[in-house]
């Protein structure tokens, strides 16, 4: 189909792959670092320009990513494709420089009171702790990206108000990061709230790179893209055969996946890095090496589109 501009407010989108991180952290099978360097060689071989390959936390909070560090030591350097890593703080951005991973993902939650709980900081408070690391990741030629987790809703206090929001996107700015991602990692956004809450955000802040990262929990993420690609959004996170569960809720869906969003897109008309045969194959092996059937629609039903 070709493109419909009434429809479709953009032409392209770029999606960032992050099941290496935010896939098979959550998966019970551990994979080994060959496993995960071939993994991601194919998701390059894909397309994909961003790879989130994995995250410097202490190995004993995620044991799925302890192996990062050889992870990162080890792939292959590509022009053009940007590998990026999850970190906490300063010791993890250390990880990373000594690594040789140029880009970090912070990430702080949206909920006052999960941030309370957790870090006994408000996720005001939070941003403001990650300044050291952001003034190491400067000095060191590291990019820093910022992430709000559970930024749509949060599991006994339902919505967060974009009011709530603001104060962490102006204390990101404030340490000097101005990618951010606005992540639904509950699962809990409807497309309407991701149409209005992207508008608002891209309108109020039009010096940020804006991201947008959903989880399939409620089976709304395939049209949550489409409301984000609506306001006007061209970045989204994806992850490979739809991995990765929800903390708070055992046995939901995971994150969307990258081979459904980019059959969705192309069906659209919309372009993307990606080859989808490829995409597909690699989901194959993908569900093989975590065994377990994952919840990846285009691998079940095939393409509709030829
Ligand atoms: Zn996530």
């Amino acid at each position: 189909m070709s493109q419909n501009s009434e429809f479709n407010k953009v032409n392209y989108i770029e999606i960032c792959e992050v099941g290496p991180r935010d896939g098979l952290q959550n998966e019970e099978k551990l994979l080994t670092v060959d496993q995960k360097i071939e993994l991601i060689e194919e998701v390059v071989a894909a397309g994909a320009k961003i790879i989130e390959i994995g995250s410097f936390v202490h190995p004993k909070a995620v044991p799925q990513m302890a192996d990062t560090d050889e992870v990162a030591k080890r792939l292959k350097r590509y022009d053009g494709v940007e590998y990026r890593a999850l970190i906490m703080n300063l010791k993890g951005v250390e990880r990373a420089e000594a690594n040789g991973i140029t880009k970090a993902k912070l990430t702080v939650s949206a909920s006052r009171a999960h941030s309370l709980s957790n870090l006994n900081k408000t996720p005001e408070e939070a941003v403001k702790g990650f300044e050291e690391v952001a003034n190491f990741a400067a000095k060191k030629g590291i990019t820093i990206s910022g992430a709000i987790s559970t930024g749509f809703g949060y599991p006994n206090e339902g919505i967060i108000p974009i009011e709530d929001i603001y104060p962490i996107i102006d204390s990101y700015l404030q340490i000097g990061v101005t990618e951010l991602s606005l992540s639904d990692t509950t699962g809990m956004a409807n497309p309407q709230q991701v149409y209005e809450y992207a508008k608002a955000v891209k309108e109020k802040y039009p010096q940020i790179l804006w991201n947008l990262h959903f989880h399939n929990t409620r089976g709304m993420g395939l049209a949550n893209v489409v409301a984000g690609m609506q306001a006007g959004i061209t970045r989204f996170d994806a992850c490979f055969g739809g991995l990765g569960g929800c903390p708070f809720a055992p046995g939901a869906s995971g994150n969307i996946a990258t081979e459904d969003v980019v059959h969705m897109v192309n069906a659209m008309g919309v372009r993307t890095d990606y080859d989808l045969d490829k995409l597909i194959t690699l989901a194959r092996k993908v569900q093989d090496y975590v065994g377990r059937e994952v919840s990846s629609f285009i691998l079940k039903a095939g393409k509709s589109i030829v």
